[in-house]
């Protein structure tokens, strides 16, 4: 039984990597869906590959008018809107002492700012249909620090906080908000400029890097029915990162 039948879902982020990993499996399960991007080209190939029950759409996320110009674009298109998953993201590293206050905002603009505008864009949308589910995107980065990345992991403890807020006050609406955290999976935004893994995925738990698939079960998952009671929740896909260290072996 396919999950998403006659639900329209907004993927953020989505022409590559894990948005576009949600953005299949959402069709898979008989979804419509939104893909949103600064990639025009890539996504549209994507959408035109995936068929009629897609669309590719651009949409910078740190601007709130062209927000909305994608959800009525959205509504315009395919009538309606049930589901939202904030993915888009960027990672920048350097050290405080290095990184310029302009890409520190940057990070937290894309990061932040957007996932805060797009539930904000949708809300009217998702309220007219009864109610709806939000995922949004943040990472290991939104529980633990990790040197160098300090913009990002305080974007990302950011999403994690401000989607109990949702939750908070979007529960009168029937509308679930939960955040997802992946640990290293194997995309664009965790290879070197070599295209080369680093080595650090070896000493987990599951001693591998994680895969957009395994992401986009995930976030599906609560998007769909079957998260029926959880809202306001962490979810993390991390091979155990976070779980822990041996002390003996
Ligand atoms: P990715 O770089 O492959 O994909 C990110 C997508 O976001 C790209 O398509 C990019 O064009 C889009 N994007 C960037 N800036 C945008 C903007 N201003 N407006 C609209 N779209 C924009 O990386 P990914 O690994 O697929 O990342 C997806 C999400 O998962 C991000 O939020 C990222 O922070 C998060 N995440 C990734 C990992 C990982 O290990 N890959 C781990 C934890 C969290």
């Amino acid at each position: 039984m396919k999950r998403f039948v006659d639900k329209v879902v907004f993927v953020s982020g989505a022409a590559r990597g894990q948005g576009e990993a949600e953005a299949r499996l959402f069709i898979a399960e008989g979804a419509k869906v939104v893909i949103a991007d600064v990639l025009d080209e890539d996504g549209a190939r994507l959408a035109q590959e995936l068929g009629p029950n897609a669309l590719y759409l651009h949409l910078d996320v740190t601007q709130g008018a062209q927000w909305d110009a994608a959800v009525s674009k959205t509504l315009e298109h395919f009538g309606r809107l049930d589901v939202l998953v904030n993915n888009a993201g960027i990672l920048r590293w350097g050290q405080i002492e290095d990184m310029s206050l302009e890409e520190y905002m940057a990070v937290i603009s894309v990061n932040q700012v957007g996932c805060w505008l797009g539930m904000k864009a949708v809300l009217a949308a998702l309220k007219s249909v009864g109610g709806g589910a939000i995922v949004n995107t943040s990472s290991v980065s939104g529980f633990v620090g990790m040197g160098g990345l300090s913009a990002y992991t305080a974007s990302k403890f950011a999403v994690r906080g401000m989607t109990k807020c949702a939750a908070l006050e979007f529960g009168r609406y029937n509308i679930r908000v939960n955040s997802v955290h992946p640990g290293g999976i194997d995309t664009a935004m965790v290879r070197g400029p070599d295209g080369e893994l680093g080595d650090t995925h070896k000493s987990l738990p599951i001693p591998r890097v994680g895969t957009v698939d395994e992401v986009a079960r995930m976030v599906a998952f609560l998007a769909s029915d079957e998260a029926s009671y959880t809202t306001g929740s962490e979810f993390i896909i991390d091979g155990g990162m976070t779980a822990g260290f041996n002390v003996v072996e």
